[in-house]
């Protein structure tokens, strides 16, 4: 591929397709088209000398418009959110096999060579991630099948297909199951936020509005690992131009509880707040960790960002977004979502 070929990226109004872009127009590429639903205002970044599209790629003609003429497809498009719209939202993430459906058969119909799935951890089994001390998890831990409701049956059916794409029809599909990823420019209100970005908001809100406390959702013992961005950007592109044609964990190996996230997050803001634990919310499984010993024998490279590091900067662009006005800080709903993906 050279610099020169087109590279499209679906949802890239999105959290991670629009850091993505970024980052291949910086690696110099030079024809990219970004792909998504939402008016363009409403993206979270956009990229100028970059073709933008606005298409409902749920429908095979605007699939066919986002494919056109590209040699490599980063999908990312979906319909998603933490923990508390996933568990509340099951047919709505289950639809986004319409997108991947026709993705895959619009990049077959235009010649694309490479294509990139996003897929998650939620695919993994339910079984072993019933115990906080968890073993992390390893690639072949998605079999046998019991993924996480609605979302996970999604990507692991949609993981699938991109195999048999890739058996039947030649693309050479690659699959990431990301392990929760936050940083700056993503979702951090409205109920689709994640722990990260939702533990940000709420220590900011209550240390602006001078109220010291924080609803937890569960009792906050819940543990997972979270990547930041960039490593999640650069280990999609890896993993796009490899040969891996196996899922491959991107994630961050560094396990913490929710608990240990709000204290994280109350040391970067210089606050201590009162904890009320909210025993009856959307959870998930009681805990996750991804396991990188295949991504390092076979990349020889792994996500390394400090959770310290990336939350510093995820908190500190959500705190100038809160205070430049754009969200409503006295109004936000204590009960918004701390959970995890
Ligand atoms: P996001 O919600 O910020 O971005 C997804 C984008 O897809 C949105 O901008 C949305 O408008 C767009 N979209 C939804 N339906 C569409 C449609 N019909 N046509 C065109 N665009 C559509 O989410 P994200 O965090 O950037 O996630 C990107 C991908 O990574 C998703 O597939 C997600 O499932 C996967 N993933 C993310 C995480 C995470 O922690 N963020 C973890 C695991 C997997």
């Amino acid at each position: 591929m050279t610099k020169d070929d087109l590279v499209v990226v679906t949802g890239a109004g999105g959290f991670i397709g629009g850091h993505l872009v970024k980052v291949l127009q910086r690696q110099g590429h030079r024809k990219i088209r970004a792909v998504d639903v939402k008016p363009l205002d409403e993206w979270y970044q956009k990229h100028p000398g970059v073709e933008n599209q606005v298409g409902d790629l749920a429908l095979l003609e605007p699939c066919r418009a986002a494919a056109k003429g590209a040699r490599t497809i980063y999908n990312l498009a979906a319909d998603m959110g933490g923990m508390g719209f996933i568990e509340t939202h099951k047919a709505e993430c289950m639809l986004s096999v319409l997108i991947n459906t026709h993705m895959l058969l619009a990049a077959r119909e235009a010649g694309t060579e490479r294509f990139f799935y996003s897929s998650s951890a939620c695919v993994y089994n339910g079984d072993k991630q019933t115990d906080a001390n968890v073993t992390a998890l390893k690639e072949s831990d998605a079999y046998p099948a019991l993924p996480e409701d609605g979302y996970g049956w999604e990507k692991l059916f949609s993981e699938r297909m991109a195999r048999h794409f890739r058996e039947d029809y030649g693309i050479a599909t690659r699959v990431a199951r990301y392990h929760n990823v936050y940083g700056p420019h993503g979702t951090y209100d409205g109920g689709r936020e994640k722990a990260p970005a939702a533990i940000c908001r709420k220590v900011i809100a209550a240390k602006l509005s001078g109220k010291h406390d924080i609803q937890i959702w569960g009792d906050g013992e819940q543990t997972r690992s979270f990547m930041y961005i960039d490593d999640c950007t650069e280990g999609t592109i890896r993993l796009t131009g490899s040969d891996i044609i196996e899922p491959l964990n991107i994630g961050s190996d560094e396990l913490v509880s929710i608990n240990r996230l709000v204290d994280i997050v109350e040391k970067i803001a210089g606050v201590k707040l009162k904890r009320a634990y909210k025993l009856d919310a959307p959870k998930g499984v009681r805990g996750r960790n991804s396991d990188n010993t295949l991504i390092k024998q076979r990349m020889g490279w792994a996500p390394s960002t400090r959770l310290e590091d990336g939350m510093e900067k995820t908190y500190r662009w959500i705190h100038d977004e809160m205070t430049a006005g754009k969200a409503s800080v006295v109004n936000m709903s204590p009960g918004h979502a701390i959970a995890a993906q």
